[in-house]
């Protein structure tokens, strides 16, 4: 997973009494195989206030009906989503009203409902990227969890949408099937209410490019400044892209995949998986800066529709809307997606052997400085991604990424299948073997055993010393004996870096926390504090991740912060004390025998070896 100012537009008036298309014969109660499908109309006249109008129409059944707004969507983060619901009101599908009592935050209950009864409501949607749902006077994304409530026995019950108010010139861009005619409006449809909220909506004047691969159809909705990015390298990307992922994985579960894209001229960064479409935000600067960021966003965006959305742990399903959903594998669905995503890269050209190694010694830096990592492991960390919107849970001295140490484990895996299988072996297979004994039979994986199960059958050794270690423990991991095998090992080298004097946090794309500080240090002298929130950096607002702003400043430069607080807004600045820290590198052993050489490339191109490869 990772807005412009609006121009102003008048209120339309939100209509109450408007069609409520009930089938023929909707007072009897629906034969069971055929249930009649959840319609959902959503209104975007009230764009300049971000208020999306809502009717739900539902069919005749029960007399006494619960719906329910998700907690959660789109991150593992319990957001909540009911704050934002005003006005819930219904009626029956004859037209009396229906009471509708609140049960709890996000719980509503409608009583005398079996003629049928449509529900309305207003949603605020005002939050930008991939993750949000957000309607204003240029555009509209929606993640539709995050606006459309379900019938609590009716998630399964086919669905419908259609969208009403649309500005003279807007289009629809979404992954859901058309429902042709029937409605009034442009509409969609969905199996279920779970696909309608896998599939996220862009609403607006974007820009839109298609291809075909390998036969795949691919659509590219770009959603931007014509300025800031050139539609015809995205899609030259992208054909690299889909076609490395798909030959690697030897499948392509879809006939037809999406890629949304915003590069907004603010905060920005991230994207969103989803099973047949992906919603990817870099700011404008970002993507001028470093143009790889598109391809290494979208291979790990990509590959999640085998990981997570496809080879999917057990403890994410059913997908439970109204709490925390728990699973110690987010580190494989996460981190080894990565993995996988990096190799993806070096396969379609977009990513050298160099850059490639040094990203990888650089997140293990990552892991051994922060000093969590000898007391939360990998799966902890994945059952505790639902404290990572708290500014001290992210602390280095608290917790380590699931991403950060997931993607590691990619790697030592890889290595260590390929070592027990004689090299005919890769992480490749293992993702093979998880697909086609899990996701093409529609089975999920019981999480971490899962992945050592599939690990275990393509190397054909006994990997649970590995899990026990690395996954489930905190051992410090022998770098150098994983890398052995293919001819690397680290190299520490001392490095001179500004003492910022603080640490700073972020809840992806949200504006950075001061989390901790150093006692009597340059920032405290200066009058920094703990919650503070950074707004500019020497000047320049931090538009997507603080610890990149911060690498970019040398020790000794005067470093100029504006930040808000409870006193305000205001200025501080200070000059960086300079402080000594370990970069590491990895780099070729003093004697490489040709096999390490060959081990090397292939490992780095996600290959297994060549049958009759010997060891040294
Ligand atoms: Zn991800």
């Amino acid at each position: 997973m990772k807005h412009l100012p609006r121009a102003g537009v008048a209120a339309a008036f939100f209509c109450f009494a408007v069609l409520l298309a009930m089938p023929a014969g909707a007072q009897n109660s629906p034969p069971a195989s055929q249930p009649v499908p959840v319609r959902y109309i959503i209104s975007l006249a009230r764009r300049p206030e971000h208020l999306v109008g809502v009717r739900i129409l539902l069919g005749p059944g029960r007399s006494e009906r619960d719906v329910q707004l998700p907690v959660w969507n789109a991150l593992y983060q319990v957001r909540d989503f009911s704050q934002n619901v005003s006005s819930v009101r219904a009626k029956a599908a004859t037209g009396q009203p229906v009471v509708v009592q609140k049960l709890d935050k996000t719980t509503w209950h409608l009583s005398g409902v079996s003629p049928g009864a449509e529900i309305q409501y207003e949603v605020f949607a005002n939050q930008s990227g991939p993750f949000g749902a957000e309607l204003n006077s240029q555009h509209a994304f929606f993640n539709l969890a995050e606006i459309l409530m379900y019938p609590v026995e009716g998630r399964n019950s086919p669905a419908e949408i259609s969208f009403t108010d649309l500005p003279p010139g807007w289009r629809i861009a979404t992954e859901l099937p058309s429902s042709g005619e029937g409605l009034t409006a442009p509409g969609f449809t969905a199996q279920n209410y779970d696909r309608l909220a896998d599939s996220p909506v862009e609403l607006g004047t974007f820009q839109e490019s298609d291809f075909d691969q390998g036969g795949g159809h691919y659509r590219v909705v770009v959603d931007a400044e014509p300025s800031d990015y050139d539609m015809r390298k995205i899609v030259s990307t992208l054909r690299r892209l889909v076609s490395a992922a798909t030959a690697w994985m030897d499948d392509q579960p879809f006939q037809t995949y999406l890629f949304l894209y915003h590069f907004p001229r603010g905060p920005a960064g991230g994207g969103m998986e989803h099973a047949d479409s992906t919603a990817i935000d870099i700011s404008a600067g970002r993507l001028a800066e470093n143009p790889q960021a598109l391809g290494d966003l979208t291979a790990h965006e990509f590959f999640h529709l085998w990981n997570v959305k496809r080879i999917r742990p057990q403890r994410l399903e059913p997908i439970d809307y109204t709490k925390e959903n728990y699973t110690r594998a987010l580190w494989f669905s996460e981190g080894v997606t990565t993995t996988a995503g990096n190799i993806i890269r070096v396969r379609a050209g977009l990513l050298d052997d160099a850059r490639n190694l040094k990203g990888l010694a650089d997140e293990i830096a990552e892991l051994q400085r922060r000093p969590a990592h000898l007391i939360q492991s990998a799966e902890e960390s994945s059952l505790d991604a639902w404290l990572e919107k708290y500014d001290y849970y992210r602390l280095p001295t608290r917790s380590i990424s699931y991403y950060n140490k997931g993607y590691l484990l990619g790697v030592l895996l890889d290595l260590q299948v390929r070592e027990d299988s004689r090299g005919s072996a890769s992480i490749r297979e293992v993702f093979r073997w998880m697909n086609e004994n899990y996701a093409r039979k529609g089975l999920y994986f019981p999480d971490s055993e899962g992945v050592r199960r599939a690990a275990e059958a393509v190397s054909h050794s006994d990997l649970g010393w590995f899990f026990q270690k690395y996954v489930a423990g905190t051992d410090e991991i022998p770098w150098d004996d994983f890398f052995r095998s293919v001819g690397l090992h680290l190299v520490q080298r001392v490095i001179s870096i500004p003492d910022l004097g603080f640490i700073a946090t972020q809840n992806f794309d949200a504006a950075p926390i001061v989390s901790a500080i150093v006692a009597e240090g340059a920032a405290e002298r200066a009058g920094l504090s703990v919650g503070d929130t950074i707004l500019e950096i020497n000047g320049q607002r931090v538009n997507d991740s603080v610890a990149r702003h911060l690498a970019a400043l040398l020790p000794g430069e005067r470093l100029r912060l504006r930040v808000r607080n409870s006193a305000g807004e205001h200025e501080l600045q200070w000059r960086l004390d300079t402080r000594q820290e370990i970069e590491l590198q990895l780099a070729d052993l003093d004697k490489i025998a040709p096999a390490q050489k060959s081990r090397r490339a292939a490992w780095l191109r996600g290959e297994a070896q060549p049958a009759g490869e010997t060891r040294p």
